[in-house]
C-alpha cells in the first residue's frame, strides 16, 4: 500500500514525501481509512509505530474542508515532551496546508496559549492538567470541536490522569470523533474507551519493531563536545532520575564518570578495564541506588539487567545497529515505561542512519529548551591518543625521578654521589643537568597527576545528589508532571 492509496489531500502528500516517509506504517494503513470515514477508532499502538501520523493525517484531511477560525481537534497527551512532539509532527505534516495548532502544557507562560485559544488554532495538543487550568477562563472554549484524539492513553493511567480526562470531557462536545491510542489495555482504560467511544473500528497490532515494548526512544542532537554537559542538564532538570549510559570507549566512561561525579552526580563505570570486584560493586550501588548513573561499554554491560530501568543514554551512537536494539532492550521490560535517549553528534550521523533503517522508522529529534548548544565546551571528553601517551609518559617520568630522589636520600649522599662535572649518573633528574638534592623535588612535574589521565576516580568525588535525584530505593522512570 501506498500513502497515494489513501487518498489523502494533495497537500498532505506533498508533507508527507518532504518527511522521507515511503509507505504507511501497518498502524496508519490500519487506522486511516476508518478514520477518514469519520469512524471512531480504539488502537493499541506503541510509540515507534507511527501512531502520531495515524491520527493526524486524517485530523488534518478532514480539517483542510471545513472554515476556520475555531479549534476543531483536540489532542490529549501525557507529557510535555509528547506534546511538544505531536505539535512538531503535525507541523511538519501540514506544511503545504493553512492548517496551524498550539502545544497546551505547564511550565511556560498562559499568556501565548491563550492567544491559541481566543484565535482558534486548528489544532491544539495539550496535557490534562494545563488544560483544564485554562478551562476556569471564559476565553477557553472548544464548543466547535470535532475530534478528539487520546494518546498513551495508559500511561496517562499510571500518570494518575484519569479524573482529570474525565473532567475535560466535560468541556467538549459529545458529539465528535474520538481516536483512542494505548499501548496496553489494564481495565480501566477498557472502561474509559468504552465510555468514549462509539462503534470503534478496532486496531490490535503486534509489535511493529523489534524495540521492547513501552520504550520512547528520541534523538539529542548534540555538538560532540557539549555532550556531558547537555547529560548534566537532563539529570538536573529531572528528566530523568537515573540513567544507565553507553559510552564507545573505556576511556570515554571514566572521563564522563568523572565529570559527574565533580558536578554532584553520584555514578561509577563498568568497562573492561574494571575487575570482577569493580564491576560488581558498581552495579551492585547503582540497583540499590546508591549511584544515580552507571557508566558502562558494550562489552561490559552484556550481562546487566536491572529491574524497572528507566532511563538508558546512548552518549555515543553504536556503531552497530545490533548494539543499539541490544542497550535499549534493557530498559521497557515487562511494561515498565522507559526512555532510550541518543545523543548524536554531526558525525554520526552515518551511524544513526543505519539504525534508523533496520528500525525501519525515523526517531524523533529532541531539542532541550534552555540549554546552550552554542556553548564552548568546559574540557574535551576524549584526549587524542598521542596526548595520553605523552601524559602517562610525563607521569612515568616524575615517578622515576621520585624513585631516584627517594634513594638518593635514603642514601644520604646526595651532593656528594653527584659526579663532579654533571656526569649522567642515576641521580640526576632525566635532561636537567641538575643535581638531585636530599629532599628536593625532581623537577618536571613528577608527582603530579598527569591531566586527563583517565582511570582513577576523584577521591571523595560524589559528595551531594543532585536536588533532582530523589530518594534512597531505586524507583525507575518516576513521573514527570504535565502541568
Ligand atoms: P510515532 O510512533 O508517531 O512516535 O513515530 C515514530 C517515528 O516514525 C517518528 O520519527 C516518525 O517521524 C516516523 N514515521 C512515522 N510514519 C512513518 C512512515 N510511514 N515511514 C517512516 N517513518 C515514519
Amino acid at each position: 500500500m501506498s500513502f497515494g492509496d489513501l487518498k489523502l489531500h494533495a497537500n498532505l502528500l506533498a508533507g508527507i514525501r518532504e518527511l522521507g516517509f515511503t509507505r504507511p506504517t501497518a498502524i496508519q494503513a490500519d487506522a486511516i481509512p476508518p478514520a477518514l470515514e469519520g469512524r471512531d477508532l480504539l488502537a493499541c499502538a506503541q510509540t515507534g509505530s507511527g501512531k502520531t501520523a495515524a491520527f493526524m493525517l486524517p485530523i488534518l484531511h478532514r480539517l483542510m474542508d471545513t472554515p476556520r477560525g475555531k479549534t476543531r481537534a483536540l489532542i490529549l497527551a501525557p507529557t510535555r515532551e509528547l506534546a511538544a512532539q505531536i505539535l512538531a509532527d503535525m507541523q511538519d505534516l501540514a506544511v503545504h496546508t493553512p492548517l496551524n495548532g498550539a502545544a497546551i502544557f505547564g511550565g511556560v507562560g498562559m499568556g501565548p496559549q491563550e492567544h491559541a485559544f481566543r484565535s482558534g488554532v486548528d489544532v491544539i495538543v495539550a496535557t490534562p492538567g494545563r488544560l483544564l487550568d485554562h478551562f476556569r477562563a471564559p476565553y477557553a472554549k472548544l464548543d466547535a470541536l470535532e475530534v478528539l484524539v487520546l494518546d498513551e492513553a495508559d500511561r496517562m493511567l499510571d500518570m494518575g490522569f484519569l479524573p482529570d480526562i474525565r473532567r475535560v470531557l466535560r468541556h467538549i462536545p459529545t458529539k465528535r470523533q474520538t481516536l483512542f491510542f494505548s499501548a496496553t489495555m489494564p481495565p480501566p482504560i477498557a472502561t474509559l474507551a468504552r465510555e468514549m467511544l462509539r462503534s470503534p473500528a478496532t486496531i490490535n497490532l503486534e509489535r511493529q519493531s523489534a524495540a521492547a515494548v513501552g520504550i520512547t526512544q528520541a534523538i539529542y542532537p548534540v555538538p560532540q563536545e557539549l555532550k556531558s554537559a547537555l547529560f548534566l542538564a537532563l539529570l538536573n532538570r529531572g528528566d530523568m532520575r537515573e540513567a544507565l549510559v553507553f559510552t564507545r570507549t573505556k576511556h570515554r566512561a571514566n572521563r564522563l564518570c568523572e565529570y559527574l561525579l565533580k558536578n554532584g552526580i553520584e555514578a561509577d563505570r563498568i568497562h573492561g578495564n574494571r575487575s570482577q570486584t569493580q564491576r560488581t560493586a558498581a552495579l551492585e550501588g547503582f540497583k540499590n541506588g546508591r549511584f544515580r548513573v552507571l557508566v558502562a561499554t558494550d562489552i561490559a554491560a552484556r550481562g546487566i539487567d536491572v529491574e524497572e530501568l528507566g532511563h538508558v543514554v546512548n552518549f555515543d551512537v553504536p556503531l552497530v545497529p545490533a548494539d543499539y536494539i541490544h542497550r535499549i532492550g534493557r530498559t521497557g521490560r515487562a511494561d515498565a515505561v522507559g526512555d532510550a535517549f541518543t545523543f548524536v553528534a554531526r558525525e554520526e550521523e552515518g551511524e544513526l542512519g543505519a539504525i534508523e533503517k533496520v528500525l525501519g522508522k525515523r526517531l524523533p529529534r529532541v531539542t532541550v529548551p534552555d540549554f546552550d548548544y552554542a556553548a564552548r565546551p568546559e574540557g574535551r571528553l576524549e584526549i587524542p591518543l598521542g596526548e595520553r601517551l605523552a601524559t602517562m609518559r610525563a607521569h612515568k617520568a616524575g615517578d622515576r625521578n621520585r624513585a631516584q630522589a627517594n634513594q638518593a636520600r635514603r642514601q644520604g649522599s646526595a651532593p656528594a654521589s653527584a659526579p663532579a662535572g654533571g656526569a649522567r649518573g642515576s641521580s640526576r633528574t632525566a635532561g636537567s643537568g641538575r643535581p638531585v638534592s636530599g629532599g628536593g623535588r625532581p623537577p618536571g612535574g613528577g608527582g603530579g597527576r598527569p591531566a586527563g589521565g583517565g582511570g582513577g576516580r576523584p577521591s571523595g568525588g560524589g559528595g551531594g545528589r543532585s536536588p533532582s535525584g530523589g530518594g534512597g530505593g531505586r524507583r525507575f522512570g518516576g513521573p514527570r508532571s504535565p502541568r
